[in-house]
């Protein structure tokens, strides 16, 4: 049991530990692992633990391994967190590189593992002549992070093709939930509590016309001439408060392009888009996210909600 193990500070950070030397598991876990190495924005202090799992069997077992009260986060690719200076106490699940498997289970339906990279099912999709998840191409994350934030673009949502998903609870038991089972919003989701995604069952239609690549083509322009590609970013800090009412814009009428905290900056290019310049803190990024909202509001009496999920400790 890894019941009461919390590493000590001194620990050498740079020091792996397999746990299947002591537990005979097969997978890799980290101590004090820096979090700026897994997210998007490059900042984020340590987990306590970091787990990569070798396999779905290997998740399971660990996750019975953990004590009840153990606390533990998940992560794809990091492109939707901002993680606190003070890191994250207790396990962090990684899925990117796991769980990454692709299969058509039938003419129109593709089963993926959660730690499959959006893109990669985009294009796996395509090549399959299926047509319906073009949309996932330029979302920078893996597909248990997009279902459990909804991820979207251009005007199509992950949970519209998702029709079934297994899920894996706290104690490492597994799930087949319908699509009924959630209650699915604009870049939300409510799910079962304490059960993650481990693989989704995708619908899509024949691409009768063969328009798949074009579209993929065609998105991935659209998303480079408004977005500013290559920069630490989370994408979309906040969710738009209405249809018609992008929060980039109302950000940009309130002057806040290049606005700056420290190294965190307001995207010239998009202004939902906060940048890390070069060395900036999760502190930065918390402070301008929180200038930026009050401003918002003094002057158009609009709360803007965070997109991105804030987790961990402050310093
Ligand atoms: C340049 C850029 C462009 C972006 N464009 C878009 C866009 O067009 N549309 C859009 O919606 N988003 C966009 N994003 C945001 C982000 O890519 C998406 O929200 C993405 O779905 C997050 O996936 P992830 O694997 O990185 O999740 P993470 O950031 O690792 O995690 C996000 C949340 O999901 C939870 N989570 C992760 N995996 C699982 C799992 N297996 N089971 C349960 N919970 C899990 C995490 O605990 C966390 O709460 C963009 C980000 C960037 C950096």
């Amino acid at each position: 049991m890894l019941t009461n193990y919390r590493p000590h500070r001194d620990f050498d950070r740079n020091v792996m530990t397999e746990i299947n030397k002591i537990s005979g598991l097969k997978g890799k876990l980290r101590f004090n692992e820096p979090m700026s190495k897994h997210t998007s924005w490059r900042v984020g202090g340590p987990a306590d633990r970091f787990y990569v799992p070798h396999d779905v069997k290997d998740l399971k077992y660990f996750l019975g391994q953990l004590s009840e009260d153990e606390p533990v986060t998940w992560i794809g690719l990091g492109s939707n967190l901002l993680v606190r200076d003070g890191g994250i106490r207790g396990t962090v699940i990684a899925t990117k590189n796991v769980m990454d498997e692709l299969e058509i289970i039938s003419p129109d339906h593709i089963r993926a593992g959660a730690g499959v990279a959006c893109a990669r099912l985009a294009r796996y999709a395509v090549k399959s002549g299926l047509t319906g998840a073009e949309f996932l191409i330029g979302i920078p994350g893996t597909l248990g992070g997009a279902l459990a934030m909804n991820a979207g673009a251009f005007g199509s949502e992950t949970w519209d093709i998702v029709e079934q998903v297994v899920t894996v609870d706290r104690k490492g038991k597994q799930w087949t939930r319908q699509k009924s089972d959630f209650v699915v919003n604009y870049r939300s989701v409510a799910k079962p509590a304490g059960e993650w995604f481990i693989a989704a069952m995708v619908g899509l239609s024949p691409d009768i016309k063969q328009t798949g690549n074009n579209t993929i083509r065609e998105l991935l322009t659209r998303r480079g001439m408004t977005q500013p590609m290559g920069e630490a970013s989370c994408g979309s800090v906040f969710r738009n408060p209405g249809k018609d009412t992008p929060a980039a814009k109302i950000i940009e009428f309130c002057g806040l392009k290049g606005k700056r905290v420290g190294n965190a900056c307001v995207s010239e290019k998009h202004a939902n888009f906060i940048i890390n310049l070069g060395n900036a803190t999760a502190s930065d990024i918390e402070e301008l996210i929180q200038h930026v909202q009050q401003v918002v509001y003094e002057k158009h009496h609009i709360t803007l909600v965070p997109e991105v999920h804030v987790v961990g400790d402050k310093v």
